[in-house]
Formats: structure tokens, sequence, C-alpha cells
């Protein structure tokens, strides 16, 4: 008998609740390797569980003859080679315990959704006859079939022994168990007309209207929703069907996402597009950075990138920050790639989730988008990953753990996998940019698609509203804009940073804001049962609120705060005649709420969209020419070293929401602090020179990428 290098294994036992990970012996003879699909005695039953890390000796604190051994391996090499060192490396760099992390990384309900089957190993007559009964009785049932494989389940109930027996069984090694995926979701199919030709002879109105709406979606449509359409029965569409014009098929539909109405064609590439796909065919592995304006044809460079990683058999991952985006940028892969495009996050059903890592895990050529936590995704077989609005903070996850950055987790696996990393933005991270930009891998897109000049920015100065005697929480200039937008047919975005994050204490006469007199960082305002105060996040430095502006000794010396609902209130009451939207976490809870909304929004159902952070991004609506930035303050004195950045960032992101298509924009910034040093950079679209200031300042004071910063959290 062998004994095994490493005579123990850590488990993670599949039964929700369960924070740690337990210790089992590794029976001579057997043998385990992390990702192994084990089963477990737990208690007085026996469970399912995943081989988590071969220990060489025991905790301290386990007493060996209490640990019990492995019952048996059910699947070994069902994770891909790779998959448990990234977790790990995940756990060790995060300082994480590895179970949060592999609860972080597959779906709920792995194990419990995995059947457990027998069959019939020796197929030679055995001596059956001195078998005790219940296993006599289940050996008997096993071979009434050639292939003697049933599920587990099955046999227990049939054969209310099959427990018993199945142990003898095994000991004698005539039948084996092992672990099997369920049968993959059955396919859906759903019926899809295509318009093959153009009709020649006369058609009737009903007919006509057919065609007309297929040529609408590009010619091709679901039925349903064809019929819908046109209103019209099943009949003309028949007659089209015979004539020739059109055909009727059944096309697959899956749980993890709808076909494309249609399929639209590669673009002919910029020359900028152009150089930006060549360099990332050849750049080999690590990662690179696209930099381009919103609107400058990124989205088009990711999909052309893809189109051969995809033909040469790979996969394709692509992150984005938040839900609110998906749809819009889904439906874009969708249209180019149809249902290889599978979508993952943590808004999905569990079923929908568990289907999904299923089939990215098959190692079928995919395209995989989703958000940060699709970085965990395994996919065999990776091509390429995109990571798209690379600077969002949304990457980051803080809570709960573990706590991991999804970009540095994707290099990490883009080096693994060997595959190129495309960090595509309009305003890069200061980290990335120090990086990337002075190499070959700074891939820039100057131009919007058609070209069209960037919005003018004005800085409306709220200090001269108040000494005028406007209170209100628009300026004179936009509550002149908002009230041209209806006659012009044009539409509007007022973005009001989220709440909770504007809780700096300012004067609205003179604009002062109120530093940490230790460190200088904005103090941020806190209210609690004692009462009111103010806390430094950094140094921890507190005291109270003072009554008037220790500068100008004005009494309009407040915390600052001015949520979406306010906003729409007040332009109910000074503007009736405007129709509003509002758009923010209240307002988009709902499964597709952030799409209803904004397709609302794009159909011009208002005039007016409201809303967070959450509206900066991949939004592309033609009709807005003004982009209205109320309480820029809210961002410009946050409590944090990346404050600066990223306030510049947001203030760029939204402005490039305006005019868009054919109406120029114009964007109004409403701040008590018009003389902010980070101002001048933005009215001038002047990146680089930013980056270059921050960088600076970041040096002095050691801030990354300048130094580290770790956190340590002790509760
Ligand atoms: P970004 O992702 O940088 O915001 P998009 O890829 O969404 O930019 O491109 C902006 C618009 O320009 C889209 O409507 C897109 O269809 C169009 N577009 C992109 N590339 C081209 C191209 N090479 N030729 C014509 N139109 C393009
Ligand atoms: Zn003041
Ligand atoms: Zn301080």
């Amino acid at each position: 008998m062998t004994t095994p290098a490493e005579p123990w294994v850590e488990v993670l036992v599949d039964c929700p609740g369960l924070q740690s990970l337990f210790t089992y012996a590794i029976p001579a003879g057997l043998s385990v390797a992390p990702g192994d699909v084990l089963r477990v005695p737990l208690g007085s039953r026996t469970v399912g569980g995943i081989a988590i890390q071969a220990r060489q000796q025991l905790p301290p604190e386990v007493n060996p003859e209490q640990v019990r051994p492995v019952t048996e391996v059910l699947s070994s090499q069902f994770f891909p080679a790779g998959y448990w060192a990234l977790l790990s490396q995940l756990a060790n760099y995060y300082q994480t315990p590895l179970i949060q992390v592999v609860r972080a990384a597959l779906p709920p309900g792995l194990l419990r959704q995995a059947q457990r089957r027998i069959r019939l190993c020796a197929l030679a007559d055995a001596d059956a006859d001195a078998l005790p009964p219940a296993a006599r009785q289940l050996w008997d049932y096993l071979r009434q079939q050639p292939q003697g494989d049933y599920s587990w389940r099955h046999l227990q109930q049939k054969l209310p022994q099959a427990a018993a027996g199945l142990r003898v069984l095994l000991r004698q090694g005539w039948v084996e168990s092992y672990w099997s995926q369920p049968d993959p979701p059955k396919p859906q199919f759903r019926q899809v007309a295509t318009l093959v030709s153009s009709p020649e002879d006369k058609l009737t109105p009903q007919q006509q209207r057919v065609v007309d709406v297929l040529g609408h979606h590009g010619g091709v449509l679901e039925v349903t929703a064809l019929k819908q359409a046109a209103q019209v029965s099943d009949a003309p569409l028949k007659r089209l069907a015979t004539k020739g014009y059109l055909v009727i098929q059944a096309q697959e539909t899956l749980r993890t996402g709808q076909n494309a109405g249609h399929r639209d064609q590669p673009k002919p590439l910029t020359p900028a597009q152009q150089r930006a796909v060549l360099a990332i065919q050849a750049a080999g592995r690590g990662p690179l950075l696209l930099h381009g304006v919103t609107g400058s044809g990124k989205t088009e460079v990711y999909l052309q990138a893809l189109a051969p990683v995809l033909a040469r058999g790979q996969a394709g991952l692509v992150l984005v920050p938040e839900i609110g985006l998906t749809p819009q940028l889904t439906d874009r892969f969708r249209a180019r790639f149809g249902s290889q495009v599978l979508v993952y996050h943590s808004g999905l059903a569990d079923g929908e989730r568990y289907d999904t890592w299923r089939l990215a895990l098959a190692g079928r050529p995919v395209v995989l988008i989703g958000t940060r936590s699709a970085v965990l995704v395994p996919l065999p077989n990776l091509g390429l990953i995109i990571l798209d609005e690379e600077h969002d903070s949304s990457f980051k996850q803080e809570q709960p753990a573990p706590c991991y950055h999804a970009r540095t987790v994707a290099t990490w696996r883009a080096e693994e996998a060997n595959c190129p990393l495309i960090l595509g933005t309009a305003t890069p991270s200061l980290e990335t940019w120090e990086a990337l930009r002075p190499t070959d891998r700074y891939l820039e897109l100057p131009e919007r698609i058609p070209p069209r000049p960037l919005p003018p920015v004005t800085v409306v100065d709220m200090r001269r509203e108040l000494q005028v005697g406007n209170f209100s929480l628009f300026s004179r200039t936009l509550a002149e804009q908002l009230t041209s937008l209806p006659q012009q047919g044009h539409q509007a975005i007022l973005f009001v940073p989220r709440r909770g994050f504007s809780s700096f204490v300012s004067c609205r006469s003179c604009g002062y804001v109120l530093g940490c007199p230790r460190c200088d960082t904005s103090l941020t305002y806190h209210q609690h049962s004692a009462g009111e105060g103010l806390h430094c996040h950094y140094c921890g430095w507190r005291q109270t609120q003072p009554d008037h502006c220790p500068q100008c000794e004005s009494p309009y010396f407040k915390h600052f705060g001015c949520g979406t609902q306010r906003v729409v209130e007040a332009l109910e009451r000074h503007h009736p005649q405007l129709r509003v939207l509002r758009f923010d976490s209240d307002t988009t809870q709902t499964k597709d709420g952030h799409r209803k909304l904004l397709t609302a929004f794009a159909e011009g159902k208002a005039d007016v969209l409201v809303g967070t952070q959450m509206l900066t991004k991949g939004l592309d609506l033609p009709r807005v020419t003004l982009v209205g930035i109320l309480a820029a303050d809210g961002l410009l004195h946050l409590g944090d070293y990346r404050a600066q950045e990223r306030a510049f960032q947001l203030f760029v992101q939204v402005a490039g929401r305006a005019g868009r298509a054919e109406a120029p924009g114009h964007v109004i910034l409403q701040t008590y602090t018009p003389d902010h040093p980070l101002l001048p950079y933005l009215l001038a679209y002047d990146y680089p020179g930013f980056m270059a200031q921050e960088a600076a300042g970041r040096q002095v004071l050691g801030y990354p990428p300048h130094g580290r910063l770790i956190l340590l959290r002790l509760t």
C-alpha cells in the first residue's frame, strides 16, 4: 500500500452556511487534487464537496483520530488547468480565506444540481449469490439493463436499502459511482422570419406592412414580434413564404439569453481603429490601453478583435462595470455574434447563472460578458480579455469578501491564458495611464465617429446665483436652456452625484471647503445619535460642525446634499412643462429596469433624464444636446486621494453624453468653487495635462501608483 504524498485534504463541503473548510484524510490508493469533486462524510450523511488544498500536516487544533476519510472521488479535472491556481492567487494576494474566493467564483448550488450516478463496472458474471440481500437486490436491479447506469436518486427511490447495498458493491469494485452534470438545458425554439428577396409583384397592404417591418429590423424578426408590429395574422406571412419572399424557421433560444433579432456586419474600420485592431492581434499576452473618447468606436474595435479569436475556436471575456451599461453593449455583441454571447452577472436567477457558468466551462468559442465577478468564471481556451471602462471603481469588490480588483485579476488571467487584455476607456485610470501610455501598448482613437467636436463646457459660479437671489438648484443659464428644450425637440441629462457621496461641508457664499487641519483631506459630515460631527476619513480627526464659514463668516455653511429626488421635485416646480425621468438605484431596481428607463428616454418619452453616476456610462442618445452637472462640488471634495481623478473622469464621461448626433451639444457645470484647479483641464479636455499634474501630486504623498496602500480592517 502506498501512502499519499499529502495525506490530508481540505474540502469545501456543499452545505450552505458552512463557512470553514473541513479536513479529511486521503485513503491510501486514492489520489486527490485541488478542484476534484468528492463525496465526503458529514455527520451521518455523505455530501458532495470540492477538494481545495492538499496538506502535508494537519492543523494543530485537529485531532488525527477524528479526521474521517474521503469517501470517493467523483470527478477529477472538472475545472480547467490553472483555475485553482488563479483562485489561490487571489486568496493569497488579498489575504482572504480561499473558501470565500471559491464561494464567489462558483455558481450557487453547483454540486447540488449535479447528479451522482451509479454504474456497473464488472460485467463478467460475479458470484452474486454470496452477496448480502441489500447488495444482491441492487446488483440485480442494475443488471436489468445492459448499461446498468442509474442516477443515485432513482436507485434510492426504487430500493429502500440501496445505501447499504451500494457500500458492499463499491467495496467489491463491481460498481462505480460518478458525478454527472445534469443534462444541458433543453433547447427552446421559436419561429423567426427572414426576408430573402424583395417582392416584385403587387402586395396586399398587410403583406406590405410585414415587408416594411422586416426591412426595418434588418430583414430578420421573431414571428410573434413581427405579427404584433405589422398587426397581421399568420395568413399574410404564409402567403409571402409561399411566394418565396420570406422564410420562416425555428431558431434555438437559450435560457442564457435571447438571440439577437438580426445580425449586423463588421464596419469598415477607420485608420485609427485599424491600427488598434492590428496592434491587438500582434500584442501577445498582457495589457493594452485603448484610449478613445465616447463614440470613438472602441466597441467596434472590441468586436473586430474578438471575431478572429472566436474563429480560432477560443473564447473571449468581456468585463463591464455595471448592469446599467450591459443591456446596450450586450445587444451590440449579440447583433454581431448571436447566440455565442453569454451574459453573467449577479442579477441573474440562479438557474441562468448556473447554465451560463456551465456553458462557459464547456470550452466552446463564446463571448462571456459580465460584471466583475465574471472574471472568476472558468473559461478554458481563453483567447482575449476586454475590460471596458477600465477606470471604473465598480471593478473593485469591497464587500462582502473577497475584496479584489477585477482589473488586477484580469491581468493575472491574461498572463495565465497567454492572451491580450484590452483596457478600454475614454478616461484611463492614473495607474493604467502611467504604466501604458509611454509604451507601444497605448492605442488611441482620437476622434468621434463621425468626427464631431466635444461639447463645450460652461462653468457657472453658483455663489453669484446666490448673490442675485437665485436660491434654486438651477442656475439662470441652465434654467434658460431647459426652457427651450422641448421646442427644439432636444433632450437633456441632469447629473447629480450619488447621495452620500456629497457629504463634505462647504460655504455657499464663498465656496470654502472645510479641510482636515492635520492632513488637508476634505472633512466628511456624519449624523449620529450623539449629534452631528465632521470626520477625516484618512487620519481620524474629529470635530464639530462650525455654524459660520471660517473664511467669510457666512451662515450658509452646511454639508452638501442634493439627491435626484430633490432635483426632480425642483424641475416639477420650476419647469412643469418638462417631462422628467429619474434614473438612479431606486428607480432601476427591477430586472431590466435600466433598459426600460433608457428605452423610454431614447424613444422621446421624456425631455429630461435626472440621474446619478449610473447614467454617465454607455448611453448613446442622439437627441441629447444638453448636459447639466448639478452640485459638481459633491465630487470635487471627496475624502479620498482619488477624488480629483474620479471627478475629472466623471465630468469627461458625462460631458460625452451631449451632442453625439447632428445637433451640437453643450455642458453646464454648476459649482461653488469655479476656480478649482481641475476645471481648466476639463474646459480644454486636456487629459494628459490633468494626468500629469495629478501624478505629480500623488508622487509627493507616495500614493498609488507611486506607492502601495494596504487596507487592514480589524473587526
Ligand atoms: P465607443 O465604444 O468608443 O463609445 P462605439 O463603438 O459605440 O464607440 O462607436 C460610436 C458609434 O460609431 C456607434 O454608433 C458605432 O456604430 C459607430 N461606428 C464605430 N465604428 C465605426 C466605423 N468604423 N464606421 C462607421 N461607424 C462606426
Ligand atoms: Zn464663506
Ligand atoms: Zn486628516
